[in-house]
């Protein structure tokens, strides 16, 4: 779970990682590591019983050189004010690996959302909301949703947002609700994404036959993969996983089946027919595919060793840890990382926000179209870059990224 690496420390060895490749100076490489500026804030909330309770929340400006701040909201009871600095920076290499014109934020409030009721939800989401709303806006920071938010959280933000400015401003926030400005695709992006780039590792690994796949996490990220590379690539999910554990059947799940099940009983364990299984163990399974798709610090120096899939593909945000990449390259796994693996999210918020400003509307299909070809284009220059320096597709990433990064930096000059 996340908090046993300072996930920020993280961020700062990514982006150093990739100055043997980089004909940059130094300064300008620090210039881009630390975020802008982060507001803290401490909201008071009336809960249900009548009592105040205050929650502690954050926005983190990383950086704004290639376009305005952008990235999700998170509520999670360990959030902390370095993990929303580490994922704002992970947004501004991930739009930059995928060439959209924003750079990095991210929010987070330390909640446990599972134990708050509807309305107790809303009264925190319009509170944060209200206290972000002179920090942001449509060509300032656009929000999204991120772990345990949704589009009805986004509603709340979108509609305290507009209140306060009196006017309507659909393209202030990404992943509303569809009758209200959200794009048709935004659901389930980060996973059609993921499953474009998965896709196309699997034609450069040349995995055919039975291509089976173990999930680390079943919330919006891991269900869809779920489903899409069953139905969509025919792949057999033999594991998926959810805070309280995981299951295993070697001859395959059906992931909407999984899905009722997990409705019925809160999770996804005792599905009948498998066998129950920890969240470590899903890590260490024999299989093609290791889908982490929870939280940071899964794979660590200390469970690195054991993976045995032939290919991790990053669909939450920092699963690995830097020590845990040099031995899954050393042993031969090929990492397709996080920044590139799970950008479908924010590349289909790009494609809400100029909808929203265009006031005009795309089908699933244009929305689809536009973001494979995004998606495939970006992992075969991340791979040229790997296979001409000889290093790991994390180290690549990071040589495009920064490199994007530091050349609007450079652009743009020093002022005042
Ligand atoms: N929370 C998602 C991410 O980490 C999506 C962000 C967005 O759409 O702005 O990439």
């Amino acid at each position: 779970m996340a908090g046993k690496d300072n996930p920020f420390e993280i961020v700062l060895r990514q982006i150093e990682s990739a100055k043997p490749y980089l004909d940059v100076e130094p300064d300008i490489i620090e210039a881009i590591k630390y975020p802008k500026e982060v507001l803290t804030l401490h909201l008071p909330v009336k809960m249900d019983n009548g009592k105040v309770k205050v929650f502690t929340a954050y926005r983190s400006h990383h950086n704004n050189a290639r376009g305005p701040y952008k990235g999700g909201v998170r509520y999670h009871p360990n959030v902390t004010l370095e993990e929303v600095m580490a994922l704002s920076a992970w947004m501004t290499f991930k739009c930059a690996t995928v060439g959209i014109p924003y750079g990095g934020g991210k929010g987070g409030i330390a909640c446990n959302p599972k134990e708050m009721s509807q309305s107790e939800l809303e009264r925190l989401s319009r509170a944060y909301a209200l206290g972000i709303s002179r920090f942001m806006g449509t060509d300032i920071d656009i929000p999204a949703p991120d772990v345990y938010t949704n589009p009805q959280v986004m509603a709340w933000f979108v509609d305290t947002y507009e209140k306060v400015k009196g006017w309507s401003e659909p393209s202030a926030y990404t992943g509303k609700p569809i009758n209200i400005g959200g794009s048709e695709g935004r659901g389930d992006a980060t996973a059609k994404g993921g499953m474009y780039t998965i896709r196309e590792a699997a034609k450069y690994l040349k995995l055919t036959g039975k291509v089976t796949v173990a999930i680390q996490g079943y919330g919006n990220a891991g269900y869809f993969a779920a489903k899409l590379l069953h139905d969509e690539l025919g792949y057999t999910i033999i594991a998926v996983s959810d805070s309280k554990g995981g299951i295993l059947k070697k001859d395959g799940l059906d992931p909407d089946d999984v899905l009722k099940h997990k409705r019925e009983t809160g999770s996804v364990i005792n599905y009948p027919g498998s066998e129950n299984i920890t969240n470590e163990d899903l890590l260490e399974l024999e299989c093609d595919i290791l889908v982490p798709a929870a939280l940071e610090d899964q794979i660590t120096k200390d469970n690195a060793d054991k993976v045995k899939a032939k290919m991790v593909a990053e669909l939450a945000n920092g699963p690995t840890t830097p020590e845990a990449d040099k031995i899954l390259h050393k042993n031969g796994v090929f990492l397709v990382p996080d920044i590139l693996t799970n950008a479908g999210g924010v590349t289909v918020s790009y494609f809400e926000w100029v909808q929203g400003r265009m006031g005009l509307w795309w089908t699933e299909e244009e929305v689809y179209d536009r973001l494979e070809r995004i998606m495939v284009k970006s992992f075969n220059d991340i791979l040229e870059i790997a296979k001409r320096h000889d290093i790991d597709m994390r180290t690549a990433d990071y040589v495009l990224a920064v490199s994007r990064v530091v050349e609007a930096t450079k652009v743009r000059g020093f002022w005042p």
